[in-house]
């Protein structure tokens, strides 16, 4: 059964995905908190506007309290109403609430019951609008209920006020004669919510554009990076084994980082799977094919050598297969050990052959390094199960010329061992 690939490209985006589910929610909450302290502010502003109007409604009855000690009257004569403080009518002088209106900024007024007897309130022609009165519900909600009210609405000759009225009695429990009533123009009040209410709104959407331009940049990041290891992944996946992993991924100290170096790990893992022979760990046929190809390419002169255990099957039937691959590690070893510090490589070429690559080396110098080589393996004593075991090596050698092809220097190198093996065996022929 043939393995189908998993190479299907998902359709959906991890990118998209993660800003759906930031950035939306960021962008609600916002909006949510936005109206909220919107609505927060203009409570707490409405709240304070009250709470200053009332400040003056106790000022300035303090002042009349102060100027015109004893009881308020209130009197009809000549057909107008005259409002006396302490014996004093005090229905005519504008003095004391207008200085209180310079302190304030406010508007006050005195009802004597529903009719505006003193104020600072003017008409549109300048004129102070005594002899007004307030509207039935407020005089029915303060003078009728004997209780004090907050508006934010209240139409005071076609301008809108924000205003507070209390209840003004003859004296402290006695009948209550009318009103004071402290106003602000609504517009004033509105203007300076607006103000903070907008200023609040500047900071949210600051805050709100900051944090999504870290999400934003996290969040590409993040896809880069997730990008880079598909990237590296398809590579392995198309047997691409030398394929390089971005130093940015591995770089970083995260747990994608984490993924990144296992990838890494994982490639070593499955080159080595592939190159190297299992049991001696040397490289395989295949590999060493691969690696004379590119020494092949890059011009360089280089010796090949095959090297073949002597009486091998022998050695096999008489101690046993095991033993004989405790041999073949040790060999390999030795061979690896007589190459370092050399340029080239050894591989195991077949069951008890192995090739020996020299890069940048002639076959004089080769022919040295093997004769060491094999006087090392003839001296070697291999232990195994309570034995010692020794074994030789027959090599055949051969340098590459300009023009001979590959398969024909290594069937130099074989014919060489040949005649190695013809004429006796442990020994070096080139
Ligand atoms: P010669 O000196 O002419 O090379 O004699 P030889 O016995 O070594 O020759 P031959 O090629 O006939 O024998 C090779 C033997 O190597 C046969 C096989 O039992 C042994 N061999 C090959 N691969 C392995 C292996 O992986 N493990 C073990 N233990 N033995 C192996
Ligand atoms: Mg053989
Ligand atoms: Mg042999």
């Amino acid at each position: 059964m043939k393995l189908a690939r998993a190479t299907k490209k998902g359709n959906r985006s991890f990118y998209l995905e993660f800003m759906m589910m930031t950035l939306v929610p960021l962008i609600v909450c916002g909006i949510v908190m936005m109206m909220v302290c919107s609505r927060a502010v203009d409570m707490s502003m409405t709240t304070e506007a009250e709470d200053n109007l009332k400040n003056v409604a106790v000022t300035v009855l303090a002042a009349y309290e102060q100027a015109y000690p004893g009881k308020y009257e209130a009197a009809l004569e000549d057909g107008a109403i005259k409002l006396y403080k302490g014996g004093t009518v005090i229905s005519d002088d504008f003095v004391l609430v207008d200085g209180i209106k310079e302190k304030s900024g406010v508007d006050i007024t005195i009802f004597g019951v529903d009719t505006r007897l003193i104020t600072t309130l003017k008409d549109s022609s300048g004129e102070r609008m005594t002899m007004s009165v307030a509207s039935e519900k407020i005089v029915d909600d303060v003078y009728g209920r004997h209780s004090p009210r907050f508006y934010n609405n209240v139409s005071i000759g076609g301008v809108e006020y924000y205003a507070y009225y209390a209840p003004v009695d003859e004296e402290a429990d006695g009948k209550c004669i009318g009103m004071i009533g402290i106003a602000k123009p609504a517009t004033v009040i509105k203007q300076s919510i607006n103000r903070s209410v907008r200023n609040n709104l500047i900071v949210m959407v600051l805050a709100i554009l900051i944090t999504s331009f870290f999400i934003t940049r996290f969040a590409s990041n993040l896809v880069t990076i997730v990008k880079l290891m598909l990237d590296f992944m398809k590579e392995l996946g198309e047997n691409k084994l030398d394929a390089k992993i971005d130093a940015r991924v591995v770089q970083r100290e995260d747990e994608l980082g984490e993924m990144g170096r296992n990838l890494k790990n994982l490639q070593i893992a499955l080159r080595r799977l592939i190159e190297r022979d299992v049991l001696t760990g040397l490289f395989n046929r295949r590999s060493a094919e691969k690696r004379i190809d590119e020494i092949e390419e890059s011009g360089v002169k280089y010796s090949v050598a095959i090297g073949d255990i002597d009486h091998f099957k022998n050695f096999n039937d008489t101690f046993g297969h095991e033993c004989g691959d405790v041999v073949l590690r040790e060999v390999a070893h030795l061979l690896n050990e007589g190459m370092s510090g050399r340029e080239g490589f050894v591989a195991r070429w077949g069951g008890e052959e192995f090739l020996l690559v020299f890069v940048n080396c002639g076959i004089e110098e080769a022919r040295d390094a093997l004769m060491i080589i094999r006087q090392a393996l003839h001296d070697n004593e291999v232990e195994y199960d309570m034995q010692i075991h020794k074994v030789t090596m027959t090599f055949g050698a051969a340098e590459k010329v300009p023009g001979v092809a590959i398969n024909h220097l290594i069937r130099a190198a074989d014919d060489k061992l040949y005649e190695g093996k013809q004429s006796g065996r442990d020994r070096v022929i080139v």
